[in-house]
């Protein structure tokens, strides 16, 4: 098994909101125990407001006020030594996020330049990154790993308005990993494009772990890209993670009643019935309710349930659920 190359330890990250002299927290990651594997694709899934995008910037070392790491840790493997994010400086910090980390947004607009052609933008990129001065190295640079990942070089010349959705998405791809990072964090990278344009940029995100050999913790509440995409899935609600195990297990015994409704909710070839959603809304990170965070949704909730959230039981192997309904070996908590 491949070692450990991003970790959390009881994690805690909030929103701390000061409305009228009251002092809010909006508690959007809530003790959350991560191992990510080196060459691995880590899928994080879950509604919308479940803390999911939160998450990633607090292992991409991004956190700004509001935003405060309250308690925990994150630590990444870097050659071969495991370092505390919290012990690096501010510039440490920014190194960290320009040379091992790649970060891939939701839309294409808010790193591609409307007004600027591609290679323009590669440029700037190129030349924050790395110290390379000549301009035909840095054109260079960008048109063979454009062409490593099948993508026509001739997108140097466009302006972003010229290409399709799915290209822009494929650019910003190719721009985030064009410096060859260790990590790729991609916030919900398919959201705004179609299916069949989706596919193709799943595909190449496949391309290029598999090129690079690097990991990728991929946040999307889009199931069907998880399935085609993750190798495990850490299933978050309501600020914690509920259910984690490799993708294949999870789609085929999933143990805690969201991960059920999450992957009932799925369209199914040839299938007419109306699929079942996740009744009722996501609590109020602001005011969670007491125990299990999903008790005022779950159609299986007891009393203990509305008392205490339960511990993470090891179901299989590389399979750890947190549910009072399931029964199986103590593998620490998750309140
Ligand atoms: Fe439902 Fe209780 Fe399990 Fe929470 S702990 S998911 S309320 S059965």
């Amino acid at each position: 098994m491949d070692a450990t190359i991003l970790r959390t330890e009881r994690l805690q990250a909030f929103y701390v909101l000061d409305i009228y002299g009251k002092t809010k927290r909006i508690k959007a990651v809530n003790h959350i125990d991560l191992a990510i594997r080196e060459n691995e694709i880590y899928g994080i899934a879950g509604e919308s407001g479940c803390g999911k995008s939160t998450l990633l910037k607090t292992l991409a070392a991004a956190v700004e006020p509001p935003l405060r790491v309250i308690d925990g840790k994150v630590f990444y493997r870097i050659n071969g030594a495991e370092v505390d994010v919290a012990a690096l400086s501010a510039e440490e910090k920014r190194q960290l996020r320009m040379t091992y980390l790649a970060y891939v947004p939701q839309g294409s607009m808010s790193v591609l330049n409307p007004v600027r052609r591609i290679r323009d933008t590669y440029r700037d990129f190129i030349e924050s990154h790395r110290d390379v001065r000549q301009k035909g190295e840095i054109f260079d640079l960008a048109r063979e790993h454009l062409v490593e990942l099948g993508l026509p070089p001739k997108i140097l010349d466009a302006y972003p308005h010229q290409l399709s959705g799915g290209m822009r998405q494929r650019v910003t791809i190719a721009l985030a990993t064009l410096l060859k990072p260790r990590i790729i964090i991609g916030d919900e990278p398919t959201t705004a494009l179609d299916v069949v344009v989706q596919r193709g940029v799943v595909q190449l995100l496949k391309d290029v772990q598999s090129r690079l050999r690097n990991t990728i913790v991929l946040v999307t509440h889009d199931m069907g890209v998880h399935a085609n995409i993750a190798d495990r899935i850490g299933i978050m609600y309501a600020g914690k993670i509920v259910e984690e195990a490799p993708a294949e297990r999870i789609f085929r015994a999933p143990s805690h009643p969201y991960t059920r409704y999450l992957i009932n909710s799925l369209p199914r070839f040839g299938d007419k019935t109306v699929r079942e959603s996740v009744p009722g809304s996501p609590p109020s990170l602001a005011n969670l309710p007491a125990g299990c965070p999903f008790h005022p949704r779950c159609p299986h909730v007891m009393d203990v349930c509305k008392q205490s959230m339960p511990e993470f039981i090891r179901v299989a192997p590389d399979h750890k659920v947190a549910c009072w309904l399931v029964e199986g070996e103590g593998y620490g908590k998750s309140t």
